[in-house]
């Protein structure tokens, strides 16, 4: 039986027991406290999403964070916040705040509470807000980059690395994003229940509005009516009719139809070419260049494939725009960034408490494609499950055709998926090289079993997200800790008196150890301590 007092810690690596059953149970006894969503593993912040609106966000909370110890404080996002801006004043490193969790488990707003605790905390001396900048940029991301999924109602389909510029004296003077993997099907093809990305709604529900120019975006009037005339552009080209001739090799397209004639007005592009690479295809040998009828479904996957290919254009363009605006304007000293990717088994796993055990890993795997050892760091590695698995998809999704509407040659297929493939490696790869020089700080998102009930079970969620491996990791250490006067109150009856020696000797010299200001303890041991203390009673 587990004592109340075990329960409740909040650091899952301190559990006397370490095993799943204990892990989970410690996790809803803590969840079901009003509030305490959040519970350490060693240095990773597991957040259990609440699915309820927490007064824990307030700026008096933020205040509250600011500047404590880790240790100090109740588990909290602000808290990982905190400790990663501390440590890039006192380390002089940039650091990173990882957030990892299945789709609707709480990345996004982790991340979200995250940069509003620097633009808190680290306000910009001058008056250009530029945190205020940083904060605004997201409901512009989430509509051209959020949708409604069967698992979360604004789910993001992009990943994202946002990277908060500092000065000296720690003040924000500057933000950069990196977006990754965009999901452009979507675009053209959403699932049952699933919706297209949330701008397409905003313009249609807006487009009778007389105060739609005035959405307080920051984006200028100008640029904003050029993506929404990117984003109807699109939504004219899915309805351009394509009608098959009787041969059922070739097709066309009214010139009457309304679409057509709509895209192309919105696009500045000759109507009659658009009607004539709607249904044609130049085909480039190394000899001639012919022209090619297309039948209905493979004008139609071409159609299609101009949607996706305008769309993340745009989104790349905003993203530029919005790097511009968020550029800083003096010289950046350090920075924090914050990596939130969707969907991915991006498998990154925390610093270990002991060296050795990372050196034997290094060892053991160094050959393995999977297994990656950070260039700066001898105390951590990453599993990198998905970054094959990504460039796998990626080989896969290129074949789908992106033809250009106008008669430009097209690349040789091989050619394109190499471009692409490399695309995704060297953005990912600069994704690792950023993250490994900078000191990692570790956010899992974890939904609660009976939401819907349709999530994964918690513990398969943990399992996944390595909270359980971490766990395994840190029994190999000395997690359990108890300060001195609370481990005389409690063990008193074991003691001899006066020192510290155990009155039967019965734990051996490797299962503690004697801190400062703690004792530590391995996995196990206070169980044991427990269950003497039991006997004597
Ligand atoms: P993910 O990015 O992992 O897919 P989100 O961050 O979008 O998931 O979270 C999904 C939904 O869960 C949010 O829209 C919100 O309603 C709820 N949620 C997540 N985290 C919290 C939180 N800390 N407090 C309250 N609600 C939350
Ligand atoms: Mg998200």
């Amino acid at each position: 039986m587990l004592l109340r007092l075990e329960d409740d810690t909040n650091d899952l690596t301190a559990l006397s027991y370490l095993h799943e059953p204990a892990v989970l149970h410690n996790l809803r006894v803590r969840f079901l406290e009003p509030n305490h969503i959040y519970t350490y593993c060693g240095i990773v912040l597991v957040a259990i999403n609440p699915y309820d609106q927490l007064h824990i966000y307030g700026e008096e909370v933020i205040r509250a964070y600011s500047g404590q110890n880790m240790g100090d404080m109740d588990p909290h996002i602000f808290a990982v916040a905190e400790e990663a801006y501390k440590q890039m004043g006192r380390d002089e490193r940039n650091q990173s705040i990882i957030v990892s969790g299945e789709s609707g488990a709480g990345k996004t707003v982790s991340a979200k509470y995250a940069m509003r605790f620097f633009a808190t905390v680290g306000g910009s001396a001058n008056d250009t807000n530029v945190e205020e900048k940083v904060l605004a940029s997201s409901p512009i991301m989430e509509a051209i980059g959020n949708a409604k999924t069967t698992r979360n109602d604004n789910s993001s389909r992009f990943g994202k690395y946002i990277q908060i510029g500092f000065s000296r004296h720690f003040h924000i003077i500057g933000a950069n994003m990196r977006t990754y993997l965009l999901e452009k099907s979507r675009v053209v093809f959403q699932a049952e229940d699933e919706r297209n990305y949330h701008i397409f709604y905003q313009l249609c529900a807006s487009s009778s509005l007389p105060e739609f120019r005035e959405l307080g975006l920051r984006i200028k009037e100008s640029s904003q009516s050029s993506i929404f005339k990117v984003v109807a552009s699109i939504l004219h080209l899915g309805n351009i009719e394509i009608c098959a001739e009787r041969d059922g090799e070739s097709c066309h397209v009214s010139r009457d139809d309304l679409h057509l004639q709509h895209f192309s007005r919105l696009l500045g592009v000759e109507l009659q070419q658009m009607e004539h690479w709607l249904c044609h295809r130049k085909l480039v040998t190394s000899s001639e260049t012919y022209l090619k009828n297309m039948s209905k479904k493979q004008a139609e996957n071409a159609r299609n494939a101009l949607a996706k290919h305008i769309y993340a254009r745009m989104f790349d363009w905003i993203v530029e725009h919005i790097n511009k605006v968020l550029q800083s304007s003096s010289k950046q000293h350090s920075f924090i960034g914050v990596l939130d990717i969707y969907g991915l088994h991006f498998l990154l796993v925390p610093k270990g408490t002991d060296q050795n055990w990372a050196q034997k890993l290094y060892q053991k795997h160094s050959s393995s494609a999977h297994f990656q050892k950070p260039r700066m760091s001898n105390t951590s590695f990453i599993i990198n499950h998905f970054a094959d698995k990504v460039l796998r998809n990626t080989r896969r999704s290129s074949r789908v055709n992106v033809r250009p509407a106008k008669p430009t040659p097209r690349p040789a297929n091989k050619e394109h998926r190499k471009t692409v493939g490399h695309q995704f490696r060297s953005s990912l790869h600069m994704l690792m090289e950023t993250l490994n020089a900078t000191t990692p700080h570790y956010v899992r998102c974890i939904k609660p079993n009976d939401y819907k009930g349709r999530s994964r079970r918690a513990v398969q969620q943990l399992r996944a997200c390595g909270v359980l491996e971490t766990i395994r990791i840190s029994a190999a250490g000395y997690p359990s800790r108890w300060t001195y006067p609370d481990f005389f109150s409690r063990y008193r009856v074991l003691l001899k008196k006066s020192d510290m020696t155990l009155a039967d000797k019965k734990l051996e010299p490797d299962m503690f150890q004697f801190g400062k200001t703690k004792i530590f303890f391995r996995a196990g041991q206070v169980a044991y301590l427990e269950k003497l203390r039991a006997d004597r009673f």
